[in-house]
C-alpha cells in the first residue's frame, strides 16, 4: 500500500455533480461516461497508474473506480448518496470485473479497512517478506499489527499471484543493483521512487521502497 495524496476533483464532474443535483436522481449510479471516464482517468494519474492497494499496474480496462468507504452500507441514509460522489472517498482499484481478481477493491466490497491508503503514514503498516507476503512490522504494537493483519485480510493482499508479482519485483530490483556503489545505489532509489516520464510508478512500489529502506537505509 502506497500513500495516496488527494486532489481537486476533475472540472467536468463537479460540472456533472451540480447539474444532477438538481434533480432528484443524484448518485453514483447514474453518473456515465465521458464523465465516468475522467473521473477514472483522474484517479489513475493522482495514483502513478498503479492499484489503490496491492500496488500493480493498472489501465482503464484492468481497474475500477473503487470507493474507500462504503456507497452502499447497509444503513442507508441521505448522506450516503453524497458519499459515492466524493472525490475524497474515490480510489482507483485492480480489477474490471466485479468477481475477479480476488483482492484489492472486488474483495473489500462494502467492508470497511483499518488502514487506508490516503492516510499519510499508510506505509509504516505493512512490511514485505523475501516470499512476497505482506505483513505488519515486527516493532509495531499489538493494535498496529491488528489494523495490518484485518486490512491484509479484507483486502486479500497475500493472494498468490500478487505474492508472485511481489518476487518477481525484488528480484528484478536486485539485479539492477548488483554491482552499483553506494552513490549509484542512492540515485537508483530515489529513480526508482520517483514518477517515470509517463506519471507511472514502478509496480508493487511499496514492496520495492521497503526494500530499499530494510537493505540500503534509504
Ligand atoms: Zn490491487
Amino acid at each position: 500500500m502506497k500513500y495516496i495524496k488527494k486532489r481537486v476533483e476533475p472540472k467536468d464532474f463537479g460540472h456533472w455533480k451540480a447539474k444532477a443535483k438538481t434533480g432528484k436522481n443524484y448518485g453514483y449510479s447514474l453518473l456515465n461516461d465521458p464523465t465516468k471516464g475522467i473521473l477514472h482517468d483522474s484517479l489513475m494519474q493522482e495514483q502513478g497508474y498503479i492499484c489503490c492497494y496491492c500496488c500493480q499496474r493498472i489501465a482503464s480496462k484492468t481497474s475500477h473506480i473503487e470507493h474507500l468507504n462504503p456507497q452502499n452500507p447497509e444503513n442507508k441514509s441521505d448522506s450516503n448518496t453524497d458519499l459515492s460522489l466524493d472525490y475524497n472517498n474515490m480510489l482507483a482499484s485492480c480489477g474490471s470485473d466485479k468477481h475477479w481478481p480476488k483482492h484489492c477493491g472486488n474483495k473489500k466490497g462494502n467492508q470497511p479497512i483499518n488502514i487506508s491508503p490516503t492516510q499519510t503514514n499508510c506505509e509504516d503498516f505493512f512490511s514485505y517478506t523475501g516470499n512476497g507476503e505482506m505483513r505488519s512490522p515486527i516493532n509495531n504494537n499489538l493494535e498496529q499489527a491488528e489494523a495490518a493483519k484485518k486490512t491484509i485480510e479484507i483486502l486479500g493482499l497475500n493472494d498468490y499471484n500478487l505474492q508472485q508479482s511481489r518476487i518477481q519485483a525484488l528480484d528484478f530490483l536486485k539485479l539492477q543493483l548488483q554491482g552499483l556503489t553506494p552513490t549509484q545505489i542512492s540515485r537508483k532509489a530515489q529513480q526508482i521512487r520517483d514518477l517515470d516520464a509517463q506519471g507511472q510508478y514502478l509496480p508493487f512500489w511499496s514492496a520495492v521502497s521497503y526494500y530499499l529502506k530494510k537493505y540500503y537505509g534509504i
